[in-house]
């Protein structure tokens, strides 16, 4: 632990294993009144923690766990009457509980490199065995979410510790795949 904070109560003691014959499972809300019901076909990718401060997160945790599906296998199971939308104009639409406010999934609709995934917190299924998280995102943004600047190397090097490699955007494998849509719409790339 990095003093007394909190980076997620999923990965403080070690990041969980993933199981290879996860194949989907259900994502549940907080709420013990009708909770919200997400079925995930398959499993999740590029999962990783998430610094910035959009993403839901747990009570006392510094770090969302946040990854990607096709938006294809998502299908809402029980009390889809409860979700909202976070913020109409953001890039992926976080689709809340009203109740108890977890991000059940957000799809990313707009013209954009993740067009047709679906952001979803692994953390909420109701079965372990998902793709574990693999780095870290956004970490310098645990700033504006109030995390003391003087921190912050402690932070990084717990993040490295627990195989976890902190990036300050996406990790190059996602931002590869960012700038090879970017290259492609204005033409720069051809193929
Ligand atoms: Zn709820
Ligand atoms: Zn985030």
């Amino acid at each position: 632990m990095t003093g007394t904070v909190s980076l997620h109560p999923l990965i403080d003691n070690g990041v969980p294993q993933g199981s290879p014959g996860f194949n989907g499972g259900i994502l549940v809300c907080e709420c013990t009144d009708r909770p919200v019901k997400v079925r995930v076909d398959g499993d999740v990718a590029h999962n990783h923690a998430c610094g910035c401060t959009k993403c839901w997160k747990p009570a006392g945790a510094t770090f969302s766990i946040v990854a990607v599906v096709p938006h294809d296998k998502i299908t809402v199971l029980e009390n889809g009457d409860k979700l909202e939308v976070v913020d109409k104009s953001a890039l992926i639409q976080r689709h809340a509980c009203k109740g108890c406010g977890v991000h059940m999934y957000g799809p990313v609709e707009r013209d954009h490199a993740f067009k047709g995934l679906d952001f979803v917190h692994p953390e909420r299924f109701d079965t372990d065995g998902w793709a574990p998280p693999g780095f870290a995102a956004f970490v310098s943004s645990i700033i504006e979410a109030g995390t003391d600047p003087a921190d912050m190397n402690a932070i990084r090097q717990r993040l490295s510790d627990l195989g976890l490699p902190p990036y300050d955007c996406l990790n190059p494998a996602l931002m590869d795949v960012i700038a090879t849509w970017s290259a492609r719409k204005s033409g720069v790339l051809k193929s």
